[in-house]
């Protein structure tokens, strides 16, 4: 047999394994036991094995042509303590970003109520802080139950929480809350100093005991190695149970963040990453999130069509810009997708 030979028979193998009794015989049809070798494996397949075997993963899973439109305001912006390098809302970083106390309610459930008339079905709202204080829990709780009660399901990221505080989030109606692993425990001290990972995984646990859903991903493109982005990977799908809901974002270089002048990552790694997301993270919604105004209309057709199915629409995220709703509804009209 030739080399050639041998390798197209390795991937056959390979795929047949993946759609194998033993795989969809899987009580939960979840897998969470995944090692380095094997998610560099899927990274390192030749593009088109990989783009077929994520197209697979995602029709079993989810209806190809459907993609889950969220929106997400700040509601309390700049003047963070915490020292993210990638992030404009930093109190370290000197950006021009203008700071911004916490809105008032009815400004927020009327974001919410024009982003639900523009065909959002979530609504997610970001606080720039540290943690969740005590002191400001009702607050938050009241802003859930007015947003919550114009019939949009609810998203938080506030920082840090609390398992106590998780609770009272919930009870108040949140439907998810945010809180991503950024990048791989290794490369993580490259990026934040002012806390650890281990304080991440600690609010994912508590957010997940409170019965919220969990939505957890990270950034690529921080120059970051593509170990690293598997090793992210990894951390999420091997969660006790896995995120419903994953964004994957690409660096948005920041005037005035130290990761400004740092080499962009090439698209189709981008793409690689999102298709080697939904292999591994097969029932959660993949977020195309930051970064998209960056891509080409060619580079997000890709991304959907190897699994991401969920993207914010509006024409900002918390402080960075966003395809504008028209161009977004223009590409979605080409693709024959609907948005829901
Ligand atoms: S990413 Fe979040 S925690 Fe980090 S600096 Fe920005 S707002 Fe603060």
């Amino acid at each position: 047999m030739t080399k050639e030979q041998q390798n197209i028979e390795n991937h056959e193998n390979a795929l047949a394994a993946f759609i194998s009794p033993e795989y969809n015989n899987d009580a939960d049809l979840v897998k969470n036991n995944w090692q380095i070798e094997e998610v560099m494996e899927l990274f390192n397949l030749p593009f088109n094995d990989l783009v077929f075997k994520a197209m697979q993963v995602h029709r079993k899973f989810h209806n190809p042509n459907e993609v889950q439109i969220s929106t997400l305001l700040s509601i309390k912006t700049g003047g963070c303590p915490e020292n993210c390098k990638y992030c404009p809302q930093s109190a370290h970083f000197d950006t021009g970003l203008e700071k911004q106390a916490l809105m008032p309610v009815e400004k927020i459930v009327e974001s919410a109520i024009n982003a639900q008339n523009s065909g959002a079905s979530r609504f997610c709202m970001g606080a720039a802080w540290r943690s969740l204080h005590d002191r400001d829990v009702d607050k938050i709780c009241e802003i859930v139950k007015a947003v919550k009660s114009t019939g949009l399901e609810t998203c938080m990221t506030l920082g840090m929480l609390t398992e106590k505080q998780s609770q009272k989030l919930k009870e108040a109606g949140l439907d998810y809350y945010n809180h991503n692993i950024d990048s791989s425990e290794e490369f993580y001290s490259e990026i934040i100093t002012t806390r650890d990972f281990q304080d991440r995984l600690n609010t994912l646990k508590n957010v997940r005991h409170a019965g919220l859903n969990v939505c957890s991903g990270g950034i690529v493109g921080m120059g970051e190695s593509r170990e690293d982005r598997a090793k992210m990977l990894i951390i999420l799908a091997n969660l006790e149970k896995q995120p419903e809901s994953v964004p994957i974002n690409m660096l948005v270089r920041v005037k005035g963040t130290p990761l400004e002048n740092v080499e962009a990552i090439d698209q189709f790694e981008f793409i690689r990453t999102i298709a080697v997301a939904r292999i591994m993270i097969n029932k959660a919604k993949v977020r195309l999130s930051a970064g998209r105004e960056e891509m080409s209309e060619q580079t997000q057709s890709l991304c959907f069509l190897v699994g991401a199915n969920s993207i914010f629409y509006g024409e900002k995220l918390l402080t960075t810009h966003n395809p504008e709703i028209v161009k977004d509804q223009k590409l979605f009209a080409k693709l024959g997708i609907s948005g829901v």
